[in-house]
């Protein structure tokens, strides 16, 4: 089972949608930024928003070496 969501959420307003497309999440955020000025992030499956490429590499290997925060990943990622 692949979980490829994302989460829309708003620190400015009440705004929470969920996506099952990527894509559809990044025009939504698009669209809101344009219509409201607000600056929405969005979350991937149970990913924090902003570690995409890192939650890649994890959920790729999901070793606990990959969580260890002295790997060149987590370092490279700095
Ligand atoms: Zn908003």
């Amino acid at each position: 089972m692949v979980d490829t969501h994302a989460t829309v959420t708003c620190p400015d307003c009440d705004l929470e949608e969920t996506f099952e497309k990527l894509a559809a999440a990044r025009s939504r955020i698009e669209s809101h930024r344009v219509e409201t000025g607000h600056e929405p992030t969005w979350e991937l499956g149970r990913l924090d928003s902003g570690v995409e490429r890192a939650g890649d590499e994890a959920g790729v290997c999901g070793r606990p070496a990959c969580t260890d925060p002295d790997s060149p990943l987590l370092r490279d990622d700095l």
